[in-house]
């Protein structure tokens, strides 16, 4: 596992802004496929040899669901993101608007980030030249942090930050993670809003209630990993404390981890993602989705609770599963009920047969005479006067199925014939349930 490093602060102090900038250098495979081009919350960051997830607090709303009118406080939602942010992180950047100055909602942030006990290092961003610098830094000196400024706009003392924040993370000294000797398996992450019946399947699956306490208010470690042997093979569902974690808590803001859930994720080779059939895709199961979807997770839907379901109204309830995934059709959807035993016994074998599609390894020849037939079948369409021409095609090294394609101008791809490309690989290639990336490159 890797550190966390969350950039918190109040809305437009330019958190996004940095968060890119930061990420910048270290994505190998850009997703370059049009329409995938919004901003990330989560990403890895590389600083020569310095590795740690960088977490952006400034695209995420974490409300409650139950209770909308609690999120009419701007400022407490606000707090509410930070407050998510800080307990999942080992350490802090903290970012404030050079511009702007020093805000009352700066010192309210400052003080939860203080009260952390966590490091923290602070930005002040916004400085547009090293002209700017002693002026508007001043008044944030009174806040006793370490402060350096920046432009992440303009990249004024970009190289600097970097630096300084590599030597953050180092001077961390976090442990690694030991390494028990144990064979884990295939590693699994369960993910879903509080009650929707998650350490249910778990026990179902492994047959044994014992193995998770439902009460882990006593435990000391942080994460627990259950590995269990079903049928001669090895499986992990890994953190099964944060499973637990949140439903516990006697809070009204009942709310997903979604830092802690998207780093399990990225743990894991496959991911599911459970719904209580009887509360529907809610905003927080919208937005998991849309991260898994982005990042390219396998994942499994489990619709759970189906015994709540009248049987003549499960094929109803299942179609409407369908249209929430309707971007994202190979995604498998299971109906579930973890209290009957329904439905539990086909989620290893799924999980089995994914995690071998995304080993799939296509030779060059294959991939290239798909190419051809795909291409002769349908042809793509011109875009400003010009054809998009393919040359070849190969398989990039990347732990689910990445297809990258070289042409005169990868401009001239449109989002429409690149996902008819997905779908004819898939097809072809047999890549049913398990994510694929395409990729487009201009190759002159
Ligand atoms: P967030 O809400 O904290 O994530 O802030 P954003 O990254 O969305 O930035 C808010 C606004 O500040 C945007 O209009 C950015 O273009 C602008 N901004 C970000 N960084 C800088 C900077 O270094 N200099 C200037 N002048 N503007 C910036
Ligand atoms: P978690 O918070 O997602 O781990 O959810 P739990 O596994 O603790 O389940 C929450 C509640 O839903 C418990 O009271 C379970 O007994 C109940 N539950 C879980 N699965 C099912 C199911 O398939 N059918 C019904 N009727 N109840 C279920």
């Amino acid at each position: 596992m890797l550190p966390i490093v969350a950039l918190v602060g109040r809305p437009n102090v330019g958190k996004s802004t940095l968060f890119n900038r930061l990420l910048r250098k270290s994505r190998a495979i850009t997703h370059d496929m049009p329409g995938v081009t919004r901003d990330r919350i989560y990403g890895e960051c590389q600083m020569n040899d310095v590795k740690f997830d960088l977490v952006d607090t400034g695209g995420m709303v974490l409300e409650s669901e139950a209770t909308p009118e609690l999120s009419k406080d701007f400022e407490d939602e606000i707090f509410e993101q930070a407050r998510e942010a800080i307990e999942e992180a080992n350490a802090i950047i903290f970012v404030v608007d050079g511009k702007e100055g020093l805000t009352p909602l700066d010192q309210q942030a400052a003080e939860y980030v203080r009260r952390s006990g966590k490091p923290v290092m602070m930005l002040v961003n916004k400085v547009d030249g090293s002209e700017f610098s002693a002026a508007m830094t001043s008044d944030f000196h009174i806040m006793g942090l370490d402060l350096l400024p920046v432009s992440a706009a303009h990249g004024y003392n970009l190289s600097e930050v970097r630096k300084r924040v590599r030597q953050f993370v180092v001077e961390l000294n976090l442990p690694e993670e030991v390494d028990d000797g144990i064979e884990r398996g295939l590693r699994l992450t369960m993910l879903g809003r509080p009650n929707a019946g998650k350490s249910s399947i778990i026990n179902a699956i492994i047959g044994q209630d014992r193995l998770i306490v439902s009460d882990v208010a006593g435990t000391t470690r942080d994460s627990i990993d259950v590995t269990f042997e079903k049928k001669n093979k090895r499986y992990t569902f890994v953190d099964t404390a944060g499973v637990r974690r949140r439903a516990n808590i006697q809070d009204h803001l009942e709310k997903i981890s979604v830092i802690r859930a998207l780093k399990n994720s990225k743990r894991s080779d496959v991911t599911i993602l459970t719904i209580d059939i009887t509360l529907g895709v809610g905003r927080q199961d919208k937005r998991l989705i849309e991260f898994l979807a982005k990042e390219k997770t396998p994942f499994i839907v489990v619709v759970n609770k189906a015994d709540l379901v009248p049987r003549n109204e499960t094929n109803q309830a299942l179609d409407a599963f369908r249209r929430e995934l309707r971007i994202i059709p190979h995604v498998p959807i299971v109906m579930t009920s973890a209290q009957k035993g329904v439905g539990i016994g086909k989620l290893l074998p799924m999980a089995e047969a994914m995690r071998k599609e995304c080993e799939i390894r296509i030779g060059t020849g294959i991939l290239n005479r798909s190419l051809q037939a795909v291409l002769e079948k349908q042809q793509p369409p011109v875009v400003k006067r010009k054809r998009p021409k393919f040359f070849y095609v190969t398989q990039a090294d990347e732990p689910i199925p990445t297809f990258v394609f070289f042409c005169n101008d990868h401009t001239l791809v449109k989002s429409a014939y690149a996902r008819y490309l997905e779908n004819q690989f898939r097809k072809m290639l047999g890549i049913k349930t398990a994510p694929v990336n395409v990729v487009f490159r201009s190759s002159h």
